[in-house]
């Protein structure tokens, strides 16, 4: 066990998902980065497996997992080199259906948990807006009650998952004339094929390049009054809660490119040879790489203790924050040492830590940037 915190069960949940990466993922992922998207049938594997209900409730096919291997689940699957999969895996699990998991109703739960579960349905979350990302509460859509629908207008930019998802958890304003207006605003769940809701564009990235990425357009759009999630005007709470499984998962995911980023440069410069020597014998490069794994240990036993207050209902805002924020700047400085160290061949595309160097960038800026995240936990001092 390499942490007080592993247990036998969680090393065979590492075992499964090393196999099935080694198996599913590296050796076809190139080919999912070039089409733009992870294909549906590798996630319908997974949701076979097993791997898409772990925290969720036994009677829809979950496991009832806690948040440490929850954790483990996301750190497993972070060594995979394709950042791309990764993230469209984790949006669906720890930032997307989580919202229907805190706050469904039984029946929203009856209705859309086995098939998120199975992988049937892939899930997206939309927040951020062209005008609004790191300020929340600044999005402009709205919906507003006719009769027995909701009636949604605005857009969502951004959004993992949009182009190829099938069910949407989307905020929106909707107390406009109460005194706590900014704040005032409710979750639904939007269905691919609602009239009204349509993908506007699907975006180009500089990472992340087999996961799909989406501005959402929300014209007149109607959705039954069932199908707001949770309480009316409470949803700027619900993803503030959110916020605190999707950051864990975001520092595994930092944390698993440190490591392969770390073990990729040691067989580099273990066997390139330079002056007469593998570059390892400089000592400079053996100190740089040793510091940095220093750091990445040091963050690795901080994101367990995060993922363990969690199993003891602590309040881990200011954790988790500092945890993001650490995280999504370790894991840049990781990657362009890593790539440094790989010479002009860690330039080329189709190289791994290249693509590690790219697909790095987004984690010190998405699911909450670093200022952001400084600030939420500098609060709290
Ligand atoms: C590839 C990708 C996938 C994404 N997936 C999703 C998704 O599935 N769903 C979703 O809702 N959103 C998603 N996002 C949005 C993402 O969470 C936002 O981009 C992020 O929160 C930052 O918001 P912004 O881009 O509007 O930047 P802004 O809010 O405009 O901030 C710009 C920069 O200003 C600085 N800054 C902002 N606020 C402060 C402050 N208070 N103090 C100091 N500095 C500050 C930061 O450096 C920040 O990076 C995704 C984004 C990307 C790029």
């Amino acid at each position: 066990m390499d942490s007080m915190y592993i247990t036998p069960e969680h090393e065979q949940l590492r075992e499964q998902i090393s196999r099935f990466i080694a198996r599913e993922v590296e050796p076809h992922a190139q080919a999912w980065e070039d089409a733009g998207f992870t294909p549906r049938e590798v996630l319908r594997k997974m949701g076979a497996a097993g791997l898409f209900g772990l925290m969720y409730g036994a009677q829809h096919g979950g496991a009832e997992a806690d948040a440490l291997t929850n954790l483990v689940f996301a750190e497993a699957l972070s060594q995979s080199t394709f950042a791309g999969f990764i993230i469209t895996v984790l949006v669906h699990t720890d930032m997307a259906s989580p919202h229907l998991h805190h706050t469904g109703t039984a029946a929203q739960k009856a209705r859309y948990m086995p098939g998120v579960i199975a992988g049937h349905t892939i899930t997206a979350v939309g927040i951020s807006e062209p005008g609004a990302g790191s300020d929340v509460a600044g999005m402009r859509t709205k919906a507003v009650k006719d009769g027995d629908h909701w009636v949604l207008n605005g857009t969502k930019l951004f959004i993992t998952n949009g182009v190829h998802g099938d069910l949407f958890f989307i905020a929106a304003k909707t107390g406009m004339n109460l005194a706590n207006e900014r704040h005032a605003m409710s979750m639904f769940i939007v269905e691919k094929g609602t009239p009204g809701f349509s993908v506007g564009r699907s975006l180009d990235k500089t990472g992340w390049l087999s996961s799909d990425t989406a501005e959402l357009v929300f014209d007149n759009c109607r959705i039954p009054a069932e199908n707001l999630l949770g309480e009316e005007n409470q949803g700027f709470y619900s993803v503030m809660k959110n916020f605190q499984t999707e950051r864990i998962a975001l520092g595994a995911m930092a944390i698993g490119h440190c490591m392969q980023a770390l073990r990729l440069t040691l067989d580099h410069v273990k066997t390139r040879q330079a002056f007469g020597a593998p570059l390892f014998d400089k000592q400079v490069i053996r100190q740089r790489i040793a510091m940095l794994d220093a750091k990445v240990r040091a963050a690795r036993a901080y994101m367990y203790q995060c993922a363990w207050r969690v199993t003891q209902q602590h309040d881990v805002v200011q954790d988790v924050s500092l945890l993001k924020a650490l995280t999504g700047e370790l894991v840049n400085e990781v990657v362009h040492t890593c790539q440094q160290f790989h010479g002009g061949m860690g330039y080329m595309r189709g190289m791994p830590i290249e693509r590690l160097w790219r697909d790095a960038r987004i984690l010190a800026i998405g699911g909450g940037a670093t200022e952001v995240m400084l600030d939420e936990a500098a609060k709290r001092y």
